[in-house]
């Protein structure tokens, strides 16, 4: 793609965002698209703009200017620093800096704390938040351990690198010991993160490995991913775990959450609610469909719908069902046509639903058999 394109593309992504809050539609007008994934890029290459204008345009520069995201650590001359703020603020009527003094000598930058020495050199530690808890994932969660062993090597990490002085790189990692163990990491943890790694084992023999064919993230899931980590590693395919239910997705909501009837993009399942003389009716449809899930459920309540196994079932084979899209149920969401497709495909293997005529949009191999009829009717669909 050209620059222009990309420029062009950019700004569709950027412009056009709208969205629910507390039933009325709204639309952003200024700023990046909030949740946009492309935004945290752009107001990065956005500041770093400005600040290289600040810098040059500024009658007195800083020192030096370091900086992260939104935050800066910046020397300079005391009876120049109200006239460098001014002059930042001054570029954009939209951004605005604050800025925090030395005090004792010392400021915080980040995760850092900074001090002067009576040398002029500077002693770097680490800074915590008068708020922090020392709340790290607990033990017990259910995560990889190779992510729990993360937090360890991490946090140790960041003692050997930042601290400068031998005696506080020694009370943090005390410090961090304490935490962990606090946060129910066990002895052998903290070792294990700590010990030297073994040596790789020798790639001479290509012949004999797999040759690495790529890389692939599952969802966590306990007792199932790492025995899946060993068979795709007997391919040469390397496997990244993540977390399937984050405190972000069960806590944050900005905006309004869609209506389940407005969804798009679902795998539904439509059950017949008639009376048959055994009692109800048990024939249900499974489908897919990436339009909202009211308009595919008014499609397959039409008795003109001839396509629809739903229409057929309750206006010409039994007269006198019907459906309703209160009792309608989502099985999954999915944007992507292929992986909808797919999913749709499994649970049609998995539920058996029996007014559905074929197998779905996707053929799906006879391997999945024995996996999906037995887990996912048990677990997921009850
Ligand atoms: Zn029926």
């Amino acid at each position: 793609m050209s620059p222009t394109q990309v420029v062009n593309l950019l700004k569709v992504c950027l412009d056009c965002t709208y969205f629910l809050y507390d039933g009325s539609f709204y639309q952003q007008i200024h700023g990046a698209a909030m949740g946009s994934p492309v935004s945290p890029i752009v107001c990065n290459l956005y500041m770093e703009h400005l600040e290289q204008l600040a810098i040059s345009t500024a009658p007195n520069p800083p020192l030096w200017w370091f900086w992260y995201v939104d935050d800066t650590h910046t020397k300079l001359k005391k009876a120049h620093a109200q006239e460098f703020i001014d002059h930042l603020n001054s570029l954009d009527p939209d951004i605005k800096f604050t800025s925090e003094k030395e005090q004792d000598r010392t400021l915080p930058f980040l995760d850092t704390l900074t001090t002067i020495q009576d040398d002029g050199s500077l002693r770097l530690s680490i800074y915590r938040k008068p708020t922090h808890t020392d709340q790290y994932l607990n033990f017990r969660s259910n995560h990889p351990l190779e992510h729990k062993l993360g937090v360890v090597k991490t946090l140790l990490h960041r003692a050997d690198t930042i601290i400068t002085d031998p005696h506080d790189r020694e009370t943090e990692k005390q410090h961090i010991k304490q935490a962990l163990k606090d946060c129910g990491y066990p002895k052998w943890a903290i070792d294990k993160a700590t010990a030297p790694k073994p040596r790789q084992q020798n790639n001479r023999n290509p012949g004999t490995r797999e040759r690495d064919k790529g890389r692939i993230t599952l969802p966590y899931i306990k007792t199932v991913s790492e025995p899946l980590r060993r068979i795709f590693a007997s391919h040469g395919i390397s496997t990244c775990f993540k977390p399937t239910n984050t405190l972000r997705q069960l806590l944050v909501a900005p905006k309004d959450k869609t209506s389940r009837e407005e969804k798009c993009g679902v795998v539904y399942h439509i059950p017949c609610q008639g009376t048959t003389r055994q009692g109800t009716c048990e024939e249900f449809y499974i489908g897919e469909t990436e339009r909202s899930l009211r308009t595919r459920f008014l499609e397959h309540k039409r008795p003109s719908s001839h396509s629809s196994e739903v229409s057929q079932h309750i206006h010409i084979e039994s007269p006198g069902h019907t459906v309703s899209l209160d009792k309608v149920r989502i099985l999954d969401t999915e944007q992507d046509y292929f992986v909808r497709g797919l999913k749709e495909a499994i649970y049609i293997r998995a539920l058996q639903p029996s007014l559905n005529r074929d197998s779905g949009r996707y053929k799906l191999p006879g391997t999945f058999d024995q996996l999906l009829t037995s887990r996912i009717r048990n677990d997921t669909c009850q």
